[in-house]
């Protein structure tokens, strides 16, 4: 018979499979008995909205039927079953759901990894098999087919004899290695144990041959083994069991099986609600950001059951943005099952079960806040830039939801902090809550422009992710404290005596100031006398609203439309710099330009800023080092 060739990325998959060392093989079971819950959700999906089939729950099943002699495991389910197209299309070609995650996760790894963290589904069969049969027969077709394949060059598909509808899959398990049991496949225990592990809330009977020691009639003390056919599963889906029947290990158990992540989740939320809408739901917060989060690819959303029958598997509009970290499902009976995805966006019913899982979600994260600071900072590292877009996003609508959810690192104990903790240990007289950005908390540690707010012992936050300044520019403020940048213009903390001295420096110097802003031309807005600095000679403050940090961000956005920071050089007139200056301005107007070009330059670097000609200011350091 002629051998067709699987396709080019499914071929690499099996090879993989096949020479797997993984060491939880046993999930192949999981695969396979979830694609028989499947087909048979198929079915009963059909039944439900098509009056000529009935559903009835007793012919519905999956059958474990493990064969010592013959060294195979049968896998068989009374599920939708598969035409020829079908049985081609889904067997020889890579599952779609996997393959995304395959493609870019492949090229790193060796393998191993990617079978425990994606599920790779019906190729694990080649794990433990080096043959696999498929005998499938589709609802409402006469004829079956026989699938074969003994591996990665190719399979055979020929009509064959099966009398019911549904599917039955053969593995010819592999022969013991010196290092590998294969044996453990075919045993009844094992097999047991296996199921019990992972498919225990699997919806449909699963059945096995189970050998039992029974009383022999009409006897006392004498016992026969007998073959007795049982159900291994509990059955009842979880989200429909008492949350205090489960233990935390139970929520794990269900995060692994349904792939919603391979870490272990930091938190679940076991959700029943019964008024104006019906529903139940078991969300996760996940620890480790998934290796795409932060990526065009990830997509959000939650799986969406209907009385317990999946109708998507990533609704994403049960989800804000802002919470698409959140992991889980949700089973409702007040949806239709048959609705399009284009309705089911302006269902009335979703938008309520949206509505109350965002705040469920939100009351959770605040709580987890209060009462197990450890447990929030780890989820913050992971998600707190999330939640920093979400109040940047959406013109700010989502503001009052977030703010106290947010946290900064702060200068005062060196770690994180709420706003409300920094509001509610403002010294009386500050105005303002005060931030600085930088590259990395070390950079901003260094900056000079948070000296005098350091010295006036004012606590300071430090914004080192990219959306930090932009996120608070949309707060605007915090219980009536509005945010201001250490490198501001105006810091509004000097006393009137203060800013008198000041003025009068600025107007003894004013032809010095003067001469200094010619130079920098086009350069800077202004050169004027810092009030914030003690012991560095100069720095780069902002006027208006867009800082520095933002000027670079914005620079390095695709459409890049050149918005500028109004730039201001300060310069520190107790510095022993500045009696240099004086005495160049007095002496020798090409020193004092050369002086004001280096100082400028310095500020920038401070900064982190690209110097405009760094040749340039090479050669000015080393004239001064030839001069001096
Ligand atoms: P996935 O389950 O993620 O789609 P699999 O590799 O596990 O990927 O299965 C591929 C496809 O093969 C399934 O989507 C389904 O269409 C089909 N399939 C597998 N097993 C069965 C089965 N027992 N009955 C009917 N169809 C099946
Ligand atoms: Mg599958």
């Amino acid at each position: 018979m002629e051998k067709k060739q699987f396709q080019a990325e499914s071929k690499r998959l099996l090879e993989m499979m096949i020479n797997s060392i993984y060491s939880q093989r046993e999930i192949f079971l999981r695969e396979l008995i979830s694609n028989a819950s499947d087909a048979i959700d198929k079915i009963y999906y059909k039944a439900l909205t098509d009056e000529s089939l009935r559903f009835d729950q007793d012919s519905y099943y999956i059958k474990i039927v493990p064969n010592k002699d013959e060294r195979t495991l049968k896998i068989i389910d009374t599920g939708i079953g598969m035409t020829k197209e079908e049985l081609e299309n889904n067997l020889g070609v890579i599952a779609k759901s996997g393959s995304l995650a395959f493609k870019s996760e492949v090229e790193q790894k060796d393998g191993h990894d990617i079978i425990g963290q994606f599920g790779v589904g019906f190729y694990s069969a080649f794990m433990v098999a080096d043959k696999v049969t498929v005998v499938s027969k589709a609802l409402g077709s006469e004829e079956a087919y026989k699938w074969e394949s003994s591996g990665a060059d190719g399979y055979t598909i020929e009509p064959c004899e099966k009398d019911t509808v549904g599917t039955e899959i053969t593995l010819s398990i592999k022969a013991n290695t010196e290092e590998d049991n294969y044996d453990e496949y075919l045993d009844e225990y094992r097999l047991q144990s296996i199921i019990k592990k992972y498919s225990d809330f699997i919806r449909y009977p699963i059945k096995m041959d189970v050998t039992t020691r029974k009383r022999k009639e009409g006897s006392d003390n004498e016992f026969e083994t007998v073959q007795e056919e049982q159900i291994i599963n509990s059955m009842v889906p979880i989200w429909r069991k008492n949350k205090n029947e489960l233990t935390p290990e139970d929520y794990e158990k269900f995060y692994n099986e349904k792939h919603y992540g391979f870490d272990k989740p930091l938190k679940h939320i076991h959700i029943s609600v019964d008024g104006a809408v019906r529903y139940n739901a078991i969300l996760f917060i996940p620890e480790k950001i998934p290796f795409d989060y932060y990526t065009r690819e990830y997509e959000k959303g939650l799986e969406l059951y209907s009385n317990g029958v999946l109708i998507m598997s990533k609704c994403p509009d049960l989800l804000p943005d802002y919470y698409s970290f959140v992991k889980g499902m949700v089973d409702s009976e007040d949806l239709s099952l048959n609705i399009s995805r284009e309705i089911l966006q302006h269902d009335r019913q979703l938008k309520l079960i949206a509505k109350n899982i965002k705040s469920k979600i939100t009351g959770q994260l605040q709580s987890m806040l209060k009462d197990d600071r450890e447990k929030y900072e780890a989820f913050y590292q992971s998600f707190g830039r999330q939640l920093k877009y979400g109040v940047y996003s959406d013109f700010g609508s989502n503001k009052d939801t977030l703010q106290d959810l947010l946290m900064f690192y702060s200068s005062k104990d060196k770690k994180l902090v709420t706003l409300d903790e920094y509001v509610s240990r403002m010294p009386e007289d500050q105005k303002y809550i005060y931030y600085a950005s930088g590259e990395s908390i070390e950079r901003i540690e260094k900056l000079p422009q948070t000296e005098l707010v350091a010295e006036k012992g004012y606590e300071i936050l430090y914004f080192t992710d990219e959306i930090d300044e932009f996120a608070i520019k949309m707060l605007m403020s915090y219980k009536d404290k509005e945010f201001k940048s250490v490198s501001s213009g105006d810091l509004g903390i000097d006393s009137k005596e203060d800013e008198k001295d000041t003025e009068a420096t600025e107007k003894e110097h004013k032809e010095l100031f003067d001469a200094m802003k010619q130079f920098l031309t086009g350069k800077v807005k202004d050169v004027r006398v810092s009030k914030r600095l003690k012991s560095h000679p100069v720095c780069l403050s902002t006027d208006g609203e867009v800082t520095i940090e933002m000027e670079k961000i914005l620079r390095a956005m695709p459409n890049n439309q050149n918005i500028q920071a109004e730039k201001v050089l300060e310069i520190n007139p107790n510095h022993e710099v500045f009696q240099s200056l004086q005495a160049a301005y007095e002496k020798d107007k090409e020193k004092l330009e050369l002086y004001t070009h280096l100082l400028y330059n310095q500020a920038l670097l401070i900064e982190g800023l690209p110097l405009q000609d760094p040749v340039e200011f090479s050669n000015h350091i080393c004239k001064i080092m030839v001069t001096s």
